[in-house]
């Protein structure tokens, strides 16, 4: 006790030197200047910053010296990161050790081909049939615009090499390389558009991302005597602790002790990473928290994420405290999402989405602006299918994220210049700038800070970035990230073809028509107003806008003719891709509540109905033992509960049958589509029969006798 409360101490008063511990683990820049020979690191940085192919000569170079740095710190193994298609990441590990000498030494080798190359047993991954189809085998290419890493864990280290995941035929089975597909289109189409603009100098523009990150802390011992959170994430029973977050006083409130120092230790952790860890803060639930680092170019921002949720997962453990990443791990309580801030960045640092200062800047800036309308506009069901996931079917539209609409909030100074523009075809005024001007090339200027906020609008513009809040906790932002960036890229090339067939002479002109074109015809998909009201889903859909609730309703939008037009004509995914994609969600869908089902009956069963049958007798002895004590006396209380809880115990008998029997059809059901159509509409409304009946006794069964801990113990209690 004594030497717990000591080490407890010390870690307290641990000074972290954050200059000093930053990227200390990655294979960065700086370690590749001290570390390459001059030529080797020049070419290297010429494949990083200008997607230059590869010399495996200079991969030759690279491996001995990334290997040399690794062993340093300790690493005795290296695994080729990768994001399939499952939503984690994956990893298989080899040890650096050759065959033994003949005097039964060894050396540490890495060669330039095991660098750029894995071929990891990829047939336990989701493809689809893509494999199938093409080529059994998968490999994993080293993707060098994301660091390598050294990881410390209870393995020890491991040198950690950011890939991609493909067939043999180029096919991509994972998340990486359609983004950094999309990331090239995005790159192609602004550049465009900026030489119109006249810009001679930026080389390369990239989407710049910063993911917000929420999360869920509860008590180990806890959460491992509850079977629902081990196995699915998320409670699949549990009635409402009497005080809920109706308080608010959770919301950036102070941050208690054991907290503080799991925040501490994961701050480290990451910043030893490389991951810009920046802010962090209690969220609107009790034993809620967010994290958010300081954005970062898209492949780098979705890898980090990556790192980040591993992180918090397992510095948990080391508190005696559980991560739930899950989107809705308490039904009733706000759940958790993760907000994808998204701009796009020169790489002489312009951003696009900056309304800037000078009248020309302006019109860019509104160019883009409205192009961002059409886009979102025009494929929002693609938008909306990229943040779904079977957790958060459970948050999105349920009144307190971002409905399941897509639509994008403005603001009122910048709908107001829309509003003239398409009105009158000029702006002239600005609401709260001061200057005004006529003319077509002159537009108010527009200042950051009157950019209003509204916390119920998945898609929002705030200030010189789009928000986009509807990205589940526990997903990866590659999806949103690839869409945003394919969607841009297309408003974007149609803007361009329109701008250059305009000719020089009339580019003003043109873009003015543009402008007033895309903000007139595609204004419907921009609403201020408050996006949790029932008002707004009637409204959407006078608009027309897709109101997709399930991610069962989304996923037909990828396989389309227009998204296969898209991500053709971009080069992100192929018509085989997508399909295979489309089977896969399918199929993810099906085995989430598969499992969910499978849980509760088994909680069910070998839990709850024999505590409840355990409570009606200890109920029916004492209304026994009470009566043979004093004949007349009252048992009335005893008999009306013994009544009670003998119905619901009944419902639930009932239920988990229905259920049963339900699960045990869906083997039956095709594959695909038709097995999950099957789980969103009977499964899911059966569990939801099942749960019923158990909250309600939870409420009146005797505490102790009860088999998990409860929702007030979980949430309350860390
Ligand atoms: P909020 O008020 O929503 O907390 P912040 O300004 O704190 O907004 O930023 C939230 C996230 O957005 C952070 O990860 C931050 O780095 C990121 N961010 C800020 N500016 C940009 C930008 N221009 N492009 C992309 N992400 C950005
Ligand atoms: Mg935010």
């Amino acid at each position: 006790m004594r030497a717990a409360a000591k080490k407890g101490r010390n870690e307290m008063s641990e000074k972290i030197n954050v200059s000093e511990i930053f990227g200390e683990n990655v294979f960065n820049d700086k370690v590749m200047a001290e570390r390459l020979p001059k030529k080797v690191y020049k070419e290297l940085r010429k494949t990083i910053d200008e997607g230059k192919g590869l010399d495996p000569m200079i991969a030759e170079v690279v491996a001995n010296a990334m290997k040399d740095w690794a062993i340093e710190k300790g690493a005795t193994h290296y695994t080729h990161w990768f994001q399939p298609l499952t939503g984690t990441t994956a990893e298989k590990h080899d040890s650096f050790i050759q065959a033994p000498n003949p005097d039964g030494t060894t050396i540490m080798e890495f060669s330039g081909k095991e660098l750029i190359k894995g071929e990891p047993d990829a047939s336990s991954f989701p493809s689809g049939g893509l494999r199938a189809t093409f080529e059994a085998r998968g490999y994993t290419a080293w993707d060098c615009t994301s660091p390598a890493f050294v990881r410390e864990d209870a393995a020890g280290a491991t040198l950690c090499i950011p890939t991609a995941f493909c067939s043999y035929t180029g096919e991509a089975l994972d998340k990486k390389t359609p983004l950094l597909r999309s990331m090239e289109a995005i790159n192609k189409q602004s550049l465009r558009l900026l030489r119109l603009f006249g810009n001679t100098t930026s080389k390369k523009v990239t989407p710049s991302v910063g993911p917000e990150q929420e999360y869920f802390l509860v008590d180990r011992e806890k959460y491992l005597k509850r079977k629902d959170l081990i196995f699915t994430g998320r409670t699949l029973f549990g009635a409402m602790p009497p005080k809920g977050q109706e308080m608010e006083d959770h919301y950036f409130g102070s941050i208690r002790e054991r907290i503080a120092a799991y925040m501490k230790d994961v701050n480290k952790e990451l910043w030893k990473l490389g991951v810009t860890a920046k802010t962090q803060h209690n969220e609107v639930a009790p034993a809620q928290h967010e994290l958010a680092p300081i954005y970062a170019e898209a492949n780098i921002a979705v890898d980090h994420n990556q790192i980040v949720m591993e992180v918090l997962k397992k510095v948990a453990g080391r508190h005696g405290l559980t991560c739930l990443l899950h989107e809705k791990p308490f039904a009733g309580v706000n759940g958790s999402g993760k907000h994808n801030n998204w701009s796009l960045t020169t790489d002489d640092g312009i951003n696009l989405l900056d309304p800037g200062k000078k009248p020309h800047e302006n019109i860019r800036f509104l160019l883009v602006l409205t192009a961002i309308l059409k886009a979102v506009d025009v494929h929002a069901d693609l938008l909306r299918e990229s943040a779904a996931d079977a957790g958060n079917d459970h948050r999105l539209g349920a009144n307190e994220a971002p409905p399941a609409i897509i639509s994008v909030f403005l603001g009122e100074q910048l709908q107001d210049v829309l509003n003239q523009l398409i009105e009158t075809g000029e702006a002239t005024r600005s609401k709260k700038g001061g200057r005004l001007e006529t003319g077509v090339s002159t537009l108010p200027s527009l200042s950051k800070d009157a950019t209003d906020r509204n916390r119920t609008s998945p898609f929002a513009f705030t200030g010189n970035k789009f928000e986009f809040r509807m990205v589940g906790s526990s997903d990866s932002v590659a999806g949103s990230n690839i869409i945003l960036n394919t969607i841009v890229a297309e408003a974007f090339c149609d803007i361009c073809d329109e701008l250059e067939a305009a000719g020089e002479e009339n580019f003003e002109t043109a873009v003015h028509d543009l402008i007033k074109r895309n903000a007139t015809e595609h204004q419907r998909i921009v609403f201020n107003g408050n996006g949790y009201s029932d008002e707004w889903v009637a409204e959407a859909e006078r608009r027309g806008l897709p109101h997709l609730r399930t991610m069962v309703d989304t996923i037909p939008c990828i396989t389309e003719e227009k998204a296969v037009k898209v991500f053709e004509k971009f080069g992100v995914y192929t018509r085989a891709e997508l399909e295979s994609r489309a089977e896969i969600l399918y199929e993810a869908y099906s085995k989430a509540l598969n499992i969910e089902a499978r849980t509760m009956m088994d909680m069910a069963g070998k839990q709850i109905i024999p505590a409840i049958i355990k409570y009606t007798t200890v109920l029916a002895d004492s209304i026994n033992s009470v009566k043979s004590a004093v004949s007349d006396a009252d048992t009335s209380v005893q008999e009306e509960l013994l009544a009670e809880v003998s119905d619901y115990l009944a419902d639930t008998k009932t239920a988990l049958s229905k259920l049963t029997d339900q699960v045990a059809e869906a083997v039956k059901k095709q594959e695909g589509k038709e097995r999950a159509v099957y789980f969103k509409e009977v499964i899911k409304a059966s569990m939801d029969e099942l749960r019923a009946p158990v909250d309600k006794l939870e409420m009146i069964v005797d505490k102790e006798m009860w088999p998990m801990p409860s929702y007030g113990d979980l949430i309350f209690e860390v």
